[in-house]
């Protein structure tokens, strides 16, 4: 086969401890799955929302470094959201909520950068949310934690500061629809595939930030996500 010109490479995350990288195929976000976030987002408890960005939004930003993302065109109000990623290492459709941690290849910290004038607009006008979500760069992720290393993650600290200051604060055992089941309901949606990421949501304290600024999230058990402005 000879391509029309060369089709671009995947994006790709390193591996903690290991040499390999994970191939990115598929990035799926969950919407509203911390309350007190859906509360400060003007909404009640809902069944969970999924939305999607492309494989090349990843940034990947090994440990020890500070990855950075450009400020992006056509928004004055560009937000962080700390979030917990699930990688999926094993195929699956209608997975059961018991089965669902058999389908884990591991766990990251990754931020969903998020261009929130345009997702405003895009729920008063019921209109799509790529242009808020699923923009260039707007998925800085961290090195994966293979599952069988840290266990699972149902319970644990989640944090985003910003220039220093406690911006996001709270505990992956709030989160309204838990890993497992959250990988259920969207495996009903989508056939789920090796190298698909799954962010599982961001707890309130949602926020802006500008050129020169420095976000460092983290996750219990997974280290920091040090990520930069533009
Ligand atoms: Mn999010």
């Amino acid at each position: 086969m000879k391509y029309a010109f060369p089709p671009q490479a995947p994006s790709v995350v390193g591996i903690k401890g290991s040499d390999d990288w994970f191939p990115v195929r598929r990035i799926y976000c969950v919407g509203l799955n911390y309350a007190e976030h859906v509360r400060e987002m003007g909404f009640d408890r809902q069944p969970p929302l999924f939305f999607a960005k492309p494989a090349d939004a990843v940034v990947y930003v090994p440990d020890a470094s500070t990855g950075t993302v450009p400020y992006p065109a056509q928004t004055t109000d560009y937000q962080y959201e700390i979030e917990l990623v699930v990688a999926i290492g094993k195929a699956g459709s209608d997975i059961a909520v018991a089965d669902a941690r058999s389908h884990v290849f591991g766990y990251a910290i990754g931020l969903d950068m998020t261009r929130r004038d345009l997702q405003a607009q895009a729920r008063e006008q019921g209109r799509p949310w790529e242009p808020s979500k699923s923009f260039d760069e707007s998925a800085p992720i961290g090195p994966i934690h293979i599952a069988a290393q840290v266990g699972s993650l149902t319970a644990g600290a989640i944090w985003l500061d910003v220039n220093g200051t406690r911006k996001q604060s709270s505990d992956l055992s709030k989160l309204i629809w838990n890993l497992d089941e959250t990988i259920a309901h969207l495996s009903r949606y989508f056939a789920l595939q090796p190298g698909d990421l799954v962010f599982s949501g961001t707890p309130e304290g949602v926020g802006p930030v500008v050129r020169g600024d420095l976000m460092i999230g983290g996750v219990e058990g997974l280290g920091e996500l040090r990520t930069s402005v533009r």
